[in-house]
């Protein structure tokens, strides 16, 4: 569908911190953003014809929501071997394009991808980038840069690091720069680092850091001087202090972290991705074994960033939004927007906090294009929402996809037609015979297969 000229009329949230427009329009014309101001002072050049009208009562316009934590290559995987080990490059690839326009129709026009499984990331964001198929603007970290304490050196240690991990081992410091220097040549916008463990692979692997304060400066200066932006997986107190000490631009999750970590990020202008829909979800599936430390450990970890995150907000430290999209509990298309709902409930922002959270406020984070989206500004991509609703009454509302009217990306309507279920392939999630023991029972003489070990 080509980019037309259109007239939007309703309640305009521009993505900024500034009070909504009740009566407002929002001119596009082709890809870009014309004009957005009061209805009343609607210049007279835009009310000539040429614009098609999108004027609807009871709705807000806002910008696309920006999603600043996916995992698109990860193919909703239920398992740290699922992830690291079925499915061979290729194939996930096209699992992953065609896992992104999913994440397009949700109402996500641009997003940040946090580590990758082989290039899958990169290929997805230019693949999307160069007009050869639909789904948000991406900017990409690589593989995560991790060391034996980090997550994603989850595999024994009879065993070779996995190529298929959405991360890299590296032994020594030498070997930072080395990685950093391969990824920047691999056309990552980001550096990830595993900065931490996660409670979803080791039990109560929270409290400390898996690199020194020295490793996370050499991986930040390094990244810094390379013109990218650096990232780290951060839960436990000692990572977020050290890396927030380093200069790092993207905390992610954070949770335990204490004043001095919050002093840090201030200083040195860190932004904070808690991510804590994932956590919320996990627990919301209340099964009795959802990670290597089980549901109450995921309950104890949110109960901690209300605590934390709240301070650090109130502190000034930006709070973005993620959704982890990626992984089984959080598949894409479908919770790019809980997060909202998240910081309203517990970290005490308001919607309107939250939205700018979820689209302006991301753009610090996406070099590439951060100046061209997030705000409804005249000059920047019209990438527009047209919800029936208003958001900043209701942040739920962002949740669901049916109450969204219309989706542009850079002026175009996006396609909603939904995508059809596919069917899995065998080779995808694990390489199981038989699920579960087939003992022999004397007396009948039959067969039973049995799920205990
Ligand atoms: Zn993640």
């Amino acid at each position: 569908m080509q980019a037309k000229s259109y007239r939007i009329w309703g309640k305009v949230v521009d993505g900024s911190l500034n009070p909504p427009t009740d009566n407002g329009v929002v001119v596009t014309e082709g890809e870009r953003i014309a004009w957005v101001g009061e209805a009343a002072n609607l210049p007279e050049k835009y009310k000539l014809d040429g614009y098609e009208d999108i004027k609807l009562p009871g709705r807000t316009v806002m910008p696309g929501l920006i999603d600043g934590h996916t995992h698109i290559s990860f193919g909703e995987s239920r398992s740290e071997e699922e992830n690291a080990l079925y499915a061979p490059a290729e194939f996930r690839s096209l699992r992953a394009i065609w896992n992104a326009k999913k994440v397009l129709q949700a109402g996500v026009t641009s997003a940040f991808d946090a580590a990758t499984t082989y290039c899958v990331a990169q290929a997805v964001r230019d693949a999307i980038d160069t007009g050869m198929f639909e789904g948000p603007r991406f900017a990409v970290s690589g593989k995560q840069i991790t060391n034996h304490q980090g997550l994603e050196d989850s595999f024994p240690n009879n065993m070779p690091f996995p190529v298929g991990q959405c991360a890299v081992l590296v032994k020594t410091k030498d070997d930072l720069v080395e990685q950093v220097r391969y990824q920047v040549k691999d056309e990552v916008d980001a550096i990830k680092v595993s900065g931490s463990n996660d409670n979803l692979l080791a039990p109560d692997a929270l409290e400390a850091s898996a690199f020194t304060e020295e490793e996370f400066r050499i991986i930040a200066d390094e990244t810094h001087r390379l013109e990218r932006i650096c990232a780290v997986h951060a839960r436990s107190r000692g990572s977020a202090r050290d890396s927030a000490k380093a200069g790092f631009d993207i905390i992610f999750h954070a949770s335990y972290i204490d004043d001095e970590g919050i002093e840090h990020c201030l200083k040195n202008g860190c932004i904070i991705n808690p991510t804590l829909t994932l956590l919320t979800n996990l627990v919301d599936a209340s099964q009795e074994q959802a990670g290597a430390s089980g549901i109450s450990a995921f309950q104890r970890e949110i109960d901690a960033a209300t605590e934390n995150l709240g301070r650090a907000h109130k502190a000034g430290v930006p709070i973005l939004t993620g959704s982890e999209s990626g992984w089984s509990a959080v598949p894409y298309g479908e919770w790019h927007a809980r997060e909202l709902e998240i910081f309203v409930n517990l970290l005490g922002m308001s919607p309107l906090e939250a939205i700018h959270a979820a689209t302006l406020g991301q753009t610090r984070v996406l070099k590439r294009f951060g100046d061209q989206v997030g705000k409804l500004e005249a000059g920047r991509l019209a990438d527009i929402l047209v919800i029936d609703g208003d958001p900043t009454e209701d942040i739920t509302v962002l949740q669901r996809k049916s109450r969204f009217d219309y989706i542009f990306q850079g002026g175009k309507e996006v396609d909603r037609t939904p995508v059809p279920p596919r069917k899995r392939m065998w080779y995808e999630r694990q390489k199981t015979f038989l699920d579960g023991v087939l003992h022999f029972n004397e007396e009948t003489g039959e067969a039973v297969l049995s799920k205990e070990p």
